[in-house]
C-alpha cells in the first residue's frame, strides 16, 4: 500500500510539474506573440512620420545655400533619421517573414562576386575600427539559385555583427561549395559568447546581458532574421564561439533550383 501511495503521490507531482510547465510554456509563447504583434504595431505608426519628417530636410538640404553649421545639423538629423528608418524597415519586414508572407525568390546568383562585394561594403567599418576583414569566396563550381535580397540580409547582418562585437584581430569570411550546399563561414576573434546563451541566440530579441559591444545599437532581430532567411531556403545556421576567444557563424543554403520557392516553415500567427 505504502509504495502504491508512493507511486501515486509521484505521479500527481508529476502532473503537477508538466502541467505547471506546459502553463509556462504556453505564457512565454503568448508573450512573445504580443511582442511581435507590439513590433509591428509600432512599426507601422512610426513609419509615416518618419517619412514626413525626412522629406523636408532633404528638401532642404538639396535646396538653396545653407549656413555650414545648418547644414551639418540637417545632415546629422537626416543620417540618423534614415538609420530610424533602416530599424523600422527591418522590424516591418522581420514580422512580415515570421507572420509567413515572405518567400525565397531564387535566381541564379553569382554569389562569390555577392558576397565579396558585400564584404567589401563593410570592410570601411572594419577597417575604422581597426580589424583586419578578409574575404576568401572562391568559385562555387556549379549554379547557385538564392533569393539575392535575402542574401545580402543574411552577409550583411553576421559580418556587422562581427564587427560590432571584436575589438581586436580580425573577420574572416568564407564561402565554399560543400557537396549538395553552400557553406557561408563569418568567424571573428571578438567577445565571444557564453555557452549557456547559445542556445538562445537565434531567438527574436534575444540579446546577451552585459555583452561588450562596439555599438549598443540593436534590437536583437538580426539573428533571429538570419535564421528565417536561411531556413527560406531550406537551409539553417549555427555557431560556434569561447567567450574572449571568439564566434563562427556557419550558414548553410542548399545549391537549389530556378523558382523553387520555399514556403516560411516557421508561419506564425500575425
Ligand atoms: P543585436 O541587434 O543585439 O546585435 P542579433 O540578433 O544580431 O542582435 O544578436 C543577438 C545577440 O547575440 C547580440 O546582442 C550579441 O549579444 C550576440 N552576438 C551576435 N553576434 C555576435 C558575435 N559575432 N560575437 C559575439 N556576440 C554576438
Amino acid at each position: 500500500h505504502e509504495l502504491l501511495a508512493a507511486q501515486f503521490a509521484g505521479a500527481v507531482l508529476n502532473a503537477r510539474a508538466y502541467a505547471a510547465e506546459r502553463a509556462r510554456a504556453e505564457a512565454l509563447a503568448e508573450l512573445d506573440r504580443a511582442k511581435t504583434a507590439f513590433f509591428a504595431d509600432v512599426s507601422h505608426e512610426l513609419r509615416t512620420p518618419l517619412t514626413l519628417l525626412l522629406a523636408p530636410i532633404a528638401d532642404a538640404l538639396s535646396g538653396v545655400a545653407l549656413p555650414p553649421a545648418a547644414r551639418d545639423q540637417l545632415t546629422l538629423a537626416l543620417r540618423n533619421g534614415q538609420r530610424l528608418q533602416g530599424l523600422v524597415n527591418d522590424l516591418l519586414e522581420f514580422v512580415s517573414i515570421e507572420a509567413g508572407r515572405t518567400a525565397a525568390v531564387r535566381v541564379e546568383t553569382d554569389l562569390p562576386a555577392l558576397t565579396t562585394e558585400l564584404a567589401g561594403v563593410l570592410r570601411a567599418a572594419a577597417e575604422r575600427a581597426g580589424l583586419e576583414l578578409t574575404v576568401d569566396c572562391p568559385p562555387l563550381g556549379r549554379p547557385a539559385f538564392v533569393d539575392p535580397r535575402m542574401w545580402e540580409k543574411i552577409v550583411v547582418n553576421l559580418v556587422a555583427n562581427a564587427v560590432k562585437y571584436t575589438f581586436v584581430g580580425a573577420i574572416a569570411v568564407t564561402l565554399r561549395a560543400d557537396g549538395d550546399v553552400i557553406t557561408l563561414q563569418v568567424s571573428d576573434t571578438g567577445v565571444g559568447i557564453p555557452a549557456e546563451e547559445l542556445p538562445h541566440l537565434f531567438e527574436r530579441f534575444h540579446r546577451v546581458a552585459g555583452s561588450p559591444a562596439r555599438s549598443r545599437e540593436g534590437t536583437g532581430l538580426g539573428l533571429a532574421m538570419v535564421r528565417e532567411l536561411a531556413a527560406l531556403h531550406g537551409g539553417g545556421i549555427r555557431v560556434s564561439s569561447e567567450p574572449g576567444a571568439g564566434s563562427t557563424f556557419t550558414v548553410t543554403v542548399p545549391f537549389g533550383s530556378p523558382d523553387a520557392v520555399t514556403a516560411a516553415p516557421t508561419a506564425a500567427p500575425s
